[in-house]
């Protein structure tokens, strides 16, 4: 009977969100949940609908790691990052986003997120720049250098009698956007870094996009990532190309 019952066990398990990959805070979240619920089912059917729901409830929590769908993201979305830390979840940002921490980023357990106010201004600043089109002053600006001269036939500008190439139309209209943003908002030290440094955070900071700038279609995100989980590091997009235009956004071969 144990035997079986560890069977059954097993096959409901769900490795990702438990053992050492459960979530605390989406734990406590769940159970909070799930006492809540049986309290109702107690209150509007009986004493013993409600201990079905609890027993249920616990038991999803138990193997499962989670009742709600969805928990682990919602959890990292909307908890405060201080809280997170408290539950001895370490908030991660790479490197090259530490400039923007704050105006357009903020650091999370997975990785980071756009702050939402920044977000919609890179929204809107892609829309307006859509039509406008990007010229050469905007990707001087970009790069924070005086001047930069586009090459004809090509996602590429000459610049200190260098070249410097883009992926894409749709991956030059999102930096060139995002830079407008940061300009107009002015903070250090973002306002001095030099163009390398500012190409390297812009190309990160396109990770987070949602959808093609260029057209608004959908991503198409080549990712390696097979775990999902607020608590383990997960790898992360390797390519993100866009499903309409079919113009590649993000291309990075040196994730971890
Ligand atoms: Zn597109």
């Amino acid at each position: 009977m144990r035997n079986e019952l560890t069977a059954v066990g097993d096959r409901l398990r769900r490795p990702e969100y438990t053992g050492e990959n459960r979530c605390l805070p989406c734990t406590v979240v769940n159970v909070c949940l799930t006492l809540v619920a049986a309290a109702v089912a107690t209150f509007v059917f009986t004493p013993l609908g409600g201990l079905v729901v609890l027993v249920g409830g616990l038991g999803a929590i138990y193997f499962r790691g989670y009742l709600v769908p969805g928990t682990p993201t919602l959890t990292v979305r909307y908890f405060p990052p201080w809280l997170l830390e408290r539950f001895g979840k370490e908030l991660e940002l790479r490197e090259t986003l530490r400039p923007v921490e704050g105006v357009a980023v903020r650091a999370t357990p997975e990785g980071g997120r756009l702050i939402d106010g920044f977000a919609s201004a890179w929204d809107d600043r892609i829309a307006s720049m859509r039509t406008d089109g990007v010229s050469d002053d905007d990707v001087a600006a970009l790069l924070g250098v005086d001047e930069a001269s586009s090459v004809p036939g090509d996602v590429a500008y000459v610049v200190d009698g260098g070249l410097r190439q883009w992926l894409s139309e749709s991956a030059l209209l999102a930096d060139v956007a995002a830079a407008s943003v940061l300009e107009e908002r002015g903070r250090e030290p973002w306002t001095s870094l030099d163009a390398d440094e500012r190409e390297a955070t812009l190309r990160d900071l396109r990770k987070y996009l949602g959808s093609c700038p260029l057209c608004g279609g959908s991503l198409d995100d080549q990712e390696t990532e097979t775990v999902e989980t607020c608590c383990t590091e997960s790898e992360r997009v390797l390519m993100a190309t866009c499903e309409d235009c079919n113009v590649r956004l993000i291309e990075d071969l040196n994730e971890r």
